[in-house]
């Protein structure tokens, strides 16, 4: 077989250059293994630490500002390779290439992205990423420093003054609930707290918050529920309406066991179901009643 040559760098071809006659340094120059763009930009958010290319904002995984660059890169850039499975990367920071801002913020930075092809390690590419960093406040954050942004409202209320302990219990309750919902999803918390003649109005940042505490109150309590909602606006980008929702929840002003004098007798309630409220008479008679009696009617308690 006669002496093969690079038709690049002119270098002696061996066995283990097959690459259509060049040697295998010249054959990676010509052919990287990945191509990536030499530039990124992405959006951090200052307080939060969630990142987004454009309006999506994505939680990291973890808070801390270089795996936040590295969980980016691999999500912007990375992924498409991830399904072929076929190259290792490894990424380096470079410290030496830091620029911050007048503020102390990590403003640009380069990235030397190595990949590795996993059948024939002697196949490699290296890449250097410029990376701008904006650090702005997400949506969430900025709704959540406006402080008075909600999008549902919870209404809490009790029949007469008698109950006030039961809203200041529920209240706590709830309080405890939605702060570890929040600690879980920075989505979801209760923006304001407004006092009622009768009871207290939530003021929550999202309708699936809303459900979530209506679900956590109907295994603890009985009461009536009234939903509504009220057009309030147009989300014209994505062409729907957008709508207010409202939750009233009247507590039941009755327990087990409590004595009611009804008619001409007294009544002590036996037993409370999803929506009726069974009672036993004096005389043993069963009479069946639903909530709404209980707010209709004035109810006559009597200690036995
Ligand atoms: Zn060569
Ligand atoms: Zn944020």
């Amino acid at each position: 077989m006669p002496n093969r040559f690079c038709a690049i760098c002119g270098k002696k071809l061996g066995r283990e250059d097959p690459h259509f006659g060049m040697c295998l340094t010249c054959f990676l120059k010509e052919h990287p293994l990945f191509k990536l763009p030499d530039r990124l930009s992405i959006n951090i958010c200052l307080d939060c630490g969630s990142y987004s290319k454009k309006d999506i904002w994505i939680e990291p995984l973890d808070n801390e500002l270089f795996s936040i660059i590295e969980e980016a890169i691999q999500k912007f850039l990375l992924k498409p390779f991830e399904k072929k499975n076929n190259i290792d990367f490894t990424l380096n920071i470079n410290e030496n290439s830091f620029i911050f801002s007048s503020k102390d913020l990590l403003v640009s930075l380069e990235v030397e992205i190595i990949g590795v092809f996993k059948e024939d390690l002697n196949i490699k590419h290296k890449h250097i990423l410029s990376l701008n960093l904006n650090h702005i406040l997400c949506k969430n954050c900025t709704n959540l420093r406006g402080g008075t942004y909600f999008i549902a409202i919870i209404q809490l209320r009790v029949k007469d003054e008698e109950q006030f302990d039961l809203i200041k219990e529920v209240l706590d309750e709830v309080n405890a609930y939605a702060e570890n919902l929040f600690e879980k999803n920075h989505k979801h918390y209760i923006s304001k707290l407004e006092n009622q003649k009768f009871g207290v109005d939530l003021y929550l940042s999202t309708n699936e918050l809303m459900n979530y505490i209506i679900k956590f109150l109907k295994s603890k309590y009985y009461f009536l529920l009234k939903r509504t909602k009220k057009l309030v606006g147009r989300d014209s980008q994505k062409g729907r309406n957008l709508y207010r929702l409202k939750a009233l929840i009247k507590f039941l002003p009755v327990k087990i066991k409590d004595v009611i004098f009804i008619g001409d007798q007294n009544y002590y309630v036996e037993n409370i179901t999803k929506n009726k409220i069974i009672l036993r008479g004096e005389n043993n008679t069963k009479l069946i009643k639903d909530y709404t009696y209980f707010f209709n009617e004035k109810i006559i308690k009597n200690k036995l």
